[in-house]
Order: C-alpha cells, then structure tokens, then sequence
C-alpha cells in the first residue's frame, strides 16, 4: 500500500481526482504541481494512513517510516537543502487537509527543521537575523502548544513580558535579540513543563508534528464540527509535509488569498488581498489591514501578472470558481492552496450563468451546481452579516426548531389579538406563543415572525408561516410563556410585552434587542438559470395558496397554478379587506354554534359571499391556470373561542345564552382531534357546509369566465377513506355545481377528486379513483397517520430519534420513502391503472404536503412519475431546480434505503 505521494518540480503522483485520499489541499497541489504552475516542493500523506492509526490504536502503518524518509530525502535532493542543515537549511511546512473544507478545525506548524543550528544557517542564508530567530520562536511556541499541548496563554504572556522589558509595543519592533531571548524562555518553560529538552533532531520534530495533526482529526472541535456540518463517511485528514516559502523576508515579500471571480456577487474580476512582509497566518489573524490586488498590480507588476495568468489557468483547468493561498517570496510567486472557492448565494448564480455564457461549462453542469438551499437563502432577510459574534453571543435568549428560515425583528406580543392591535398601530411585532391554531391566523398574518414553545416543522405555525415565506421558530421549549401576564422568560431572564426581539429563523436562534436585517436582491442569472430548469424538468409545479396575494406571489415564482387552497383559512382572516375579517369569523361561530340545519344554512349564507370574493381573486391570479381548492378540513373547535370572556361576547353578538356556547364548545371537544371529527367527516354529517363552499367556488368561477378570466376549478376532498364515501361526496358536489352551471348558462368545466391522506386511501386507490378525477398525496396527514406520529407533538421525541439514527430524518420534512413512499407508489400506480380501465383517462396525480417543496422529496415524485408537486409560494422556484435536477439525474428507480 503506498502512503505517501509526492509533487515537484512539475511531476506529481497524485492528482485532482483524488481528494479523499490526499485531502483537497494535497489534491489541489498535486494538481496544480501537474499543470506546470509554481508551488512548491513535498508530498502528502494519506487520509488512509490517518484511518490506519486511529483504527489501530494510534499507531502508525509499518512502512510509512520508511516511506516518509525516502520522500524526505527526495525533497531535500530536489530542493538541494537539508533540514537541519547549518547553512541554508531546508524548513518545512505541515498541514491538516481533509476531503471536505474544514476550516480552522485542525493543526497546522510552520517553520519545522529549526533548532539551534539550521537557525544560524537560515540567518546566513537570508543574511537577516531578525527574520530567522522570529521564525525560530513562532516555531516553538507552535511546537509546544499543537504538538505538547502547552497553554498558549503561558507563552503569550512571556512575549509580552518580553515586549515590555525591552520596551516596544509591536511584534515588528522586536529585535533579532529579543527573539532569541525569547526562543530561551520558551524552551526553559518546555524543559519545566515536560523534563525533556525542547527536539532539535528535525526528524522527531516531523514525526511530532505528523502525530500532532492526525490527532487534531479526533479533537474536539473538528469532531463537532462534523457533527454540526453533518460531515461523514472520510477516513481522516492527509498530512502535507511542504517546503517553506517566506512572505516575511522583506518589501518583495508577501502573502494573499484570492478568488478567481468575486465571491459576494459572482462579477468577473479578481478579488483578493495581499500582505506585504508577512507570512500566512498573519492574514488570517487579521491584525494588520491587508491591500487590495489592484495595489498588487502596482506594486509588483510581474508577480500580479503571473497570478492573472494562474488565475485563468485554474479556473478553465477547474471549471469553476476558485479560491487559492499564495506566498510571493523576494519577488517569486508560489501558489500554497487551490480549491473550490465558497460563494454566497447570488453569486452562485451568476457565477453558474456566466460560465455557460463563456462556454466553460453546460447548462446541465450549472444546473446541478446550483443547491436548493441556494434559492432559498437568496429570498430571505438575514441578519446582518457585519454583527460581531460575541454581540450575538451576549444577546442569545433561546434556540429552537428552524421551521421557517430568514430573519425577523419585531416587539414581541402575547395573543394574536395583540398583534393584530399593535400592528394596526403600525409596529412591528413579533408573535409568540405556546403553539398556534386557525383562530391565530390573522395575528400570525400580520407579525414579522412568529415563535412557538412547542411544535415541529409541520405544525401549524410552521405550515402557515412557510406558506407565507415568514420566519419561523417552533418547539423553542426553554422558552416559557405566560400569555395572560404578557411575557416570556428563559432561565430567569424575562421579555416583556412591546420589548424587542429577533429571530433568526435560519439556524433557530432567539436574540433579545433590535438586530439590522438586510434582505439581499436576486439577481438576473436567477431568472435565467430557472427558465433553463422549466425547459428540462417532467414535473409541473403549483403552489400552496389561499389568499390572491399568495397566488400572485406564486405566479411570480413560476408556480403553473393551485394546487392546494386551504379554505378554512378564509374563515378567519379578510386577506384583501382586513377590517373585515370580524364578520366572516362570527358567521363561522354561529354556524358551528347553529343546532339546526336551518339555522346553519342562514350562518352559511352569510360566510358564501366572503368565499364567493376571495374565490374570485384567486381565479382572477390564477388566470389560465388550474386551481385546486380543497374543501373544510380542520376539527370545528379550533373556530371557536376557548376562554370565558370571549364566549360570553359571542354569546352577546349572536343573541344566545352563554351557557349554550360552553356547552357547544365542551361538546366538540375530542381527545384526538387529528383522528376525529375532521376532512370531509364535515361534509358528510353537514352537507351544508359543502353545498356553500361548491356553491361559492362555482359562482365565483362563472363570474370571471363571464369576464373572459380562464378559470379551471379542481374540487378537492380532503381525508377520504372509502369510495363509496368518496361516491357521496362527488355526488353532492356534482349536484350543488351543475345546477349553477345550468342556470347560468355557461359552459363551465371543473373536476372532483381527492386526496389521499390515510393508508386505507392509497391501499384502496384503485376504487377510488373510479370516482376521483384526481389524487393529490397529502403527505402530512399520511406521514401522520403511516408513522401513528402526531405532527404537532414530536417535538419532545423527533430529535432523538434522529440523533440516535433511528430514522434518518424528520419523515415530516423529507418523505419517507421506505414506508410512506410504497404508499404514494402503490396509490398513484393503482389509481392510474384504474382510471385508464373504467374511463380511459390519465388520472392526474399530485403532491400538496410539506414534501413537495423539499428536493429530496420532489426527486422522488418525478421518479413516481406524478404529474405535479405543489409548495408553498417561496418553495415553488426550489422544486422547480429540484424537478431539473431529478430530470437530469435520469430519473432512475426508487431506492427503499432512503
Ligand atoms: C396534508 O395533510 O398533507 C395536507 C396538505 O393537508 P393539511 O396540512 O392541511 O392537513
Ligand atoms: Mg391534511
């Protein structure tokens, strides 16, 4: 097995290919050592020799000694200098570097091959004394921190110490004296500390190092930071031994990073910074203000011409943008790092546009480049990225679930009420809860962002705020709420109402205070990039949207219609005509409170003129495109008021006694409402319900064909289970629809169908779709009901269930493939298969859960072979990527390992 690879000298045995064997900084040297362009000389070890030492209890492989000494002995024939060598001594660098970017996580020494000796030589050779010793000293305090473990404070508080003996403020003012007076201390402190003398054998050096850096594979922070960055599945970090180069010899020498094109916006021009006089980790510690390239350009004309030329070479070599390290040693240029360079989001796209433009890559190539979470962070304010960590860290008051990700800042408010009251008045608020319900919905409609103590990222709240594209915390559970006093408190520390709050809905975080947002602009290659999307994908794409807002929005998105509108939303909220919303919600109440199906139908004739007009501003939206609109849905109490005083006001308002509200609301009470009186269980004990809502959608739909609006109407049933429930239910409707048809003389087309939310509805489908026109998977009521989990209950278990890898995911996130999914595919399968024999039609199918807005899910629909996914406005241009990018990827077959 072979161990080690070397590059110099325009030879290399590895290559770009590579990576997880050599790491990226290994690959990217290799590589870049192959094209001719100037790095200096070493080799790499293997992340397989790492994976071989901690697999056998931190040895290392037999024949890496050997290995290691041969490679050394070439570099140093190569470079024709010595490690140790009392006249111009070879130094070397030793690097960390796994298959995936982590920065900062592991170790990294400089300087090795000094000691007593090659440090006179290296003050010859560069004839600067006070260059050499200041190496030496960074090379021990290295040494003794990274490879000992000594405390870095020890030794940074002799530097001062040092500093102000001999009177100087700044590292650059200490002479080569100072230095060495330093290098003593530091190894009379090692001495102390460990009884051993500080090694001056170059080779024990190498070897500490070489352990000290595999070591840092298993520290602390590199672990956590896997663990975080859901990193898995590399053997370890390679180890690259390289020759020094220094930035730090003089006024010709320096050091920069830089990027082929411009990582913030994507432009074309070259974008980097540069020390002068300095070495590596200088830049990054960021004490000194570096300059910008162009004053490179001035300042060294050859070398910046020579890195334009590297620049070019590496980005037509990589195809994509790069981010690479180099050191300008006394006027000669040396490249140290190139890799991939990270990008926000915006430039991601344009980056991606403009390198088809430029005939560098394919549209197919830009597509896959781009990731959904890219679409998704370009639309959402964030925090402002110029705010320090530790301010953040100081003003932290909770964490939670991220269910809806951007930022919000707004006064925090208790009720829904509140927020409505507030926001009437023109403030911002925040709404915050213990969980939400339909009745919250206008609150909720008006705050900048909404957090709940309880709840995951399919209950309400989450659904609602995502439709709406708003920032969303749920399950915050340190979080406790005292709604009736009007504030919140996290371990002691207290929010009262109109204090303010933000959110960061991104990573779940709860700041006290104001924080700046900035909400970055899409830019034009978005737009570009997603038309070439439309042209590849098989799946259509619609949206979740009850109010015509949403509906344009939508359309903005791309959204090619409706496919699912949640009317009992409209019970509560005038979307277009708040001020209204007060009349709609007691027709509602009294039509739950009606004990007659008379007294229902007139609280019902009420309610039909709302829908009636928020139907037509959907169809107006939506005009030519189809809209599917799914009848009432929710258990009855959630419409109802629970507290005392707010039932005598209603009791008040529609003239009945108190005591028969209590006894109305104590009556619909259930102990699972999710698995009770709810779905078209409504439409069937109240077919009045279902008659207004026909009646609403019909008339609201010849009302705009009569005004030339294409209207195509898809009446959806929700929760079936049976066909012959499924039989009555289109019966009603196609009774209520084609009376209106008839009378108003128009020819008006619409479909029935249903969704299939219950097990028993997908195993049964085949019947069913003798009935449905239509199937649209509701796949969180199906994930609900297939798991036995209650979606707004697995906040208190889901988290362990996915640590202990138990599931592999939230099944209400992404769809679980393995038992959902046979579901959905037997569902679709049986129900297509019908339709064709009984009325030689395709029956459409599609997808309107949470799912259908998260790529990994939308993959699976196109491979299903579903007609459409539909999400929630903000998700439509995520699933139109993720439906090219499943195109693309050639559908292929469905795995059950997901
Ligand atoms: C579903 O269950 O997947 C669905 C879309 O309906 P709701 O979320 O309103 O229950
Ligand atoms: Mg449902």
């Amino acid at each position: 097995m072979k161990y080690v690879y070397f590059f110099g000298a325009g030879k290399a045995d590895g290559n770009a290919d590579q990576r997880e064997l050599l790491g990226g900084k290994g690959a990217g040297l290799a590589e870049m050592t192959r094209i001719g362009l100037p790095v200096p000389a070493g080799f790499t070890i293997t992340t397989e020799a790492c994976d071989y030492y901690f697999k056998h209890g931190r040895k290392y492989p037999r024949e890496l000694r050997a290995e290691v000494a041969k490679h050394l002995a070439h570099l140093e024939k190569l470079t024709k200098k010595k490690l140790g060598n009392a006249s111009d001594p070879l130094l070397v660098s030793v690097r960390s570097g796994s298959a995936r970017s982590m920065p900062g996580m592991m170790e990294t020494i400089l300087n090795l091959g000094l000691n007593q000796k090659s440090v006179e030589g290296l003050a010859k050779a560069t004839k600067n004394d006070r260059f050499a010793w200041d190496a030496y000293r960074r090379f021990v305090q290295m040494y003794s921190t990274v490879v000992i473990g000594l405390s870095k404070e020890d030794l940074e508080a002799r530097l001062r110490a040092m500093k102000t003996r001999i009177g100087v403020k700044d590292d650059t003012q200490v002479p080569a004296d100072g230095w060495r007076e330093l290098v003593g201390e530091y190894k009379a402190h090692f001495k102390e500390k460990t009884e051993q003398d500080f090694p001056e054998d170059p080779v024990e050096q190498l070897w500490g190092a070489i352990g000290a850096v595999f070591e840092s594979w298993m520290g602390e922070k590199a672990v956590t930071y896997r663990r975080v960055e859901k990193i898995t599945g590399l053997l370890g970090t390679a180890v690259n031994v390289v020759q020094m180069v220094f930035g730090n010899t003089g006024e010709d020498s320096g050091t920069g990073v830089c990027f082929t094109r411009d990582p913030s916006t994507g432009e074309k021009t070259f974008f980097g910074d540069f020390l002068l006089n300095a070495q590596g980790e200088d830049v990054v510690a960021g004490i000194r203000t570096p300059m910008h390239l162009r004053e490179l350009k001035s300042k060294m004309p050859k070398v910046y011409q020579q890195l334009e030329k590297v620049r070019e070479r590496l980005e037509r070599h990589y195809r994509d943008m790069q981010d690479m390290e180099f050191t300008v040693e006394a006027g000669k240029l040396y490249m140290l790092q190139t890799r991939t360079g990270k990008r926000s989001p915006s430039a991601a796209f344009r980056i991606a546009v403009d390198m088809v433009n430029e005939k560098l890559i394919k549209v197919e190539e830009a597509l896959e480049r781009i990731k959904p979470e890219d679409i998704e962070r370009l639309f959402y304010p964030i925090l402002d990225p110029k705010l320090e960590r530790s301010e953040l860290a100081h003003r932290k008051l909770a964490e939670g679930i991220n269910a809806v990700p951007g930022a919000a800042v707004g006064k925090a408010v208790f009720t829904a009420h509140d927020a409505e009251e507030w926001a009437s008045r023109g403030e911002k608020v925040i709404l915050v809860r213990r969980e939400t319900s339909p009745e919250d919905v206008g609150g909720m409609y008006v705050a900048q962002g909404i957090l709940t103590a309880t709840g995951g990222k399919t209950s309400h709240a989450a659904v609602v705020a995502r439709g709406w594209g708003k920032c969303c915390i749920v399950g915050a559970e340190s979080v406790d709420i005292e709604a009736e006093a009007k504030k919140m408190s996290v371990n002691g520390r207290a929010v009262k109402e109109g204090e303010w709050i933000t959110l960061d809905g991104g990573d779940g975080s709860v700041y006290t205070g104001q924080i700046e947002l900035v909400r970055p602009e899409p830019p034009k290659a978005y737009e570009a990039l997603l038309k070439w999307a439309d042209k590849i994908r098989k799946l259509g794409v619609r949206t979740n949207a009850d109010t015509p807002r949403d509906a344009r929005v939508a359309r903005e998105m791309g959204a090619e219609g409706i496919g699912l509108c949640r009317t009992e939303h409209m019970f509560f909220k005038d979307f277009e005509q708040p001020e209204k919303s007060i009349e709609r919600q007691e027709a509602i109440q009294e039509m739950i409170l009606a004990d007659t199906p008379e007294a229902r139908r007139k609280a019902l004739d009420k309610l039909l003129p709302f829908q009636r007009r928020d139907f037509i501003g959907i169809f107006e939206a939506m005009d030519g495109l189809p809209v599917t609109i799914r009848l009432i849905d929710p258990p009855l109490h959630e419409f109802v008021p629970h507290d005392h005083a707010k039932q005598g006001e209603l009791a008040r308002k529609i003239g009945i006694p108190v005591g028969a509200v209590e006894r109305r609301v104590e009556q619909l009470k259930e102990a699972n409402p999710m698995l009770g009186h709810r779905g078209c269980r409504l439409s069937i004990t109240y077919p009045e319900i279902l008659e207004m809502q026909v009646r609403a959608i019909i008339e609201a739909a010849i009302d705009c064909k009569k005004r030339g609006i294409k209207v195509l109407p898809e009446i959806m049933h929700p929760l079936t289970l049976d066909k012959k429930e499924l039989k009555i239910l289109e019966t009603d409707t196609r009774r209520v629809a084609d009376a209106i048809i008839a009378e108003a003389k128009v020819k008006l087309e619409y479909l029935v169908g249903t969704m299939i939310e219950l097990p028993r509805a997908a195993l049964t489908a085949g019947q069913m779709a003798e009935t449905a026109e239509f199937f649209s998977f509701g796949t969180n009521d199906l994930t609900q009901m297939t798991f036995g989990f209650s979606r707004d209950d697995i906040g208190s278990f889901m988290p362990t269930y996915v640590e202990q890898k138990i599931l592999p995911v939230d099944p209400f996130q992404t769809l679980d493939q393995k038992g959902v999914g046979q579901l959905v595919e037997t569902g679709t399968a049986k129900g297509r298969k019908a339709r064709k024999e009984k009325h030689n039609e395709h029956l459409k199918v599609g997808i309107c859960g949470e799912h259908g807005g998260d790529p990994e899910s939308v993959v699976f629909c196109h491979k299903v072979g579903m007609d459409y996914v539909s999400c929630s406005p903000f998700r439509v241009p995520i699933a139109r990527l993720a439906a090219a990018q499943a195109a693309l990827a050639g559908g292929g077959s469905i795995t059950r390992d997901k």
